[in-house]
């Protein structure tokens, strides 16, 4: 138990720390310019409490956040159940608000990338991968603008960290790229839906902006709305020890961990925050985590470089550390995007790779490249959007 139990007061003094600073990056106040308050992203506590104080009956927060996260309804004007008045009422006070498309882009394998800016002309992406044989596919959320480590690898790491999302701009990615779907009102229980899995993995640290992506999980399992199952929940974190254990605890959402080295002095350089939460740290996290089971594996994302990471050898250090983990291995060949340090490994040394990890009996799936014909690298969107607008500006000083 002494190395792998629960972490103490250490641990809780760290939290609190981490959540200190993430505050500093606040997201600004959900309100429009003409002072309405945006309802999306409030938990069910939250919208009642502002209902109230607007006056409004305390079970008019069930009818809302039906006609918000069941049925898609942007628009006070659409809620049938709420008598016209009411519906006036709080279109006078209150906005069901989107963040707006500023950019988006459909790969010939019909991946979609959105570049979403939100009221303060902040933006940040968000992906749509859909299964090419089935109707479902897997939403790509980001969590924050920009990103305060700075993996190697990462072009979302070579910008600096903007500020957190807030819970109704995390959520609402998923609820744009619904829209643009048309996927209203939200299916129930097993009916296949074409956006059916969300995965934590766009631009940012989840684990860095913990409260705010915690909101925005919840109000996607919720029964009553959006209704996701935690299992179609992937939270992915490039390994912040202390808020492991918190997620683990208070969501039970699937997790991910960019491992992508098995030792110290290489994880060190590609995803700096090893120095901090060393790999083994980061290994009896898992270890802990209360929702991994063989049912719901922890996947490792281990990226793909050629000559830095992918030897056989590693494969095999790789399997002895994971080793008792109900976990399988999610090999991504490396995306390289302007100016970037690496190139992907060849085919056949993932191959070789993939086929050590898959006969220790992890699963090992190849992550097949998708939207290659996009900016597909996690936050090339977003700089070029940056880049394109600094040009105007430019062109418009003279
Ligand atoms: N910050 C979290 C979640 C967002 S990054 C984390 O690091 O886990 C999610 C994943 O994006 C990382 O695991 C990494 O594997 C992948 N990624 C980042 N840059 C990439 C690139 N250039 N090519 C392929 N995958 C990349
Ligand atoms: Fe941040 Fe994840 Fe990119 Fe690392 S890989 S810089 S943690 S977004």
């Amino acid at each position: 138990m002494a190395d792998t139990g629960a972490p103490a007061d250490l641990d809780e003094a760290e939290r609190a720390r981490i959540l200190a600073k993430t505050a500093r990056f606040a997201p600004p106040p959900a309100v429009t310019a003409d002072g309405r308050r945006e309802l999306v992203g409030l938990s069910r506590e939250e919208l009642k409490a502002v209902l109230v104080e607007a006056g409004m009956e305390p079970f008019r927060a069930k009818q809302v956040w039906h006609w918000i996260y069941y049925q898609g309804a942007t628009d006070f004007a659409r809620m049938s159940t709420i008598a016209k008045p009411t519906q006036a009422k709080l279109a006078e006070r209150f906005v069901i608000g989107r963040p707006e498309v500023a950019a988006v882009q459909t790969s010939t394998d019909e991946t979609r990338k959105w570049l979403f800016r939100f009221r303060d002309g902040q933006e940040a992406e968000t992906v749509y991968i859909p299964d090419k044989w089935e109707d479902r596919g897997a939403v790509c959320m980001s969590s924050q603008v920009g990103c305060t480590l700075a993996c190697r690898f990462c072009h979302t790491g070579t910008q600096v960290l903007a500020r957190n999302l807030g819970a109704a701009e995390i959520v609402g990615q998923f609820m744009a790229a619904r829209d643009a779907y048309g996927e209203w009102p939200s299916p129930k229980g097993e009916t296949p839906r074409l956006l059916s899995t969300v995965v934590m993995m766009g631009m940012g640290e989840p684990l860095y902006n913990y409260e705010n992506v915690a909101k925005a999980i919840r109000i996607a399992m919720d029964g009553e709305g959006i209704g996701l199952s935690r299992r179609r929940i992937t939270l992915s974190t490039s390994g912040v020890v202390p808020m492991m254990d918190r997620c683990g605890a208070d969501l039970a959402v699937n997790l991910a961990v960019s491992l992508h080295a098995v030792r110290d002095d290489l994880r060190d350089e590609l995803v700096p925050l090893n120095r901090k939460y060393p790999i083994r740290e980061v290994l009896d996290a898992c270890r802990r985590y209360p929702a991994a089971s063989n049912a719901r594996r922890i996947t490792f994302e281990y990226i793909m470089l050629k000559g830095v990471n992918d030897s056989p050898a590693e494969a095999h250090e790789l399997i002895r550390l994971i080793a008792g983990i109900p976990a399988k291995v999610n090999l991504i060949p490396f995306n390289p995007w302007p100016g970037s340090p690496f190139e992907t490994s060849t085919p056949a040394a993932i191959d070789r790779f993939a086929e050590i990890v898959n006969d220790a009996g992890f699963s090992s799936p190849v992550r097949t490249p998708r939207g290659r014909d996009i900016l597909a690298a996690c936050g090339q969107l977003r700089t070029e959007s940056q880049r394109q607008r600094a040009g105007t500006d430019a062109g418009e000083k003279g």
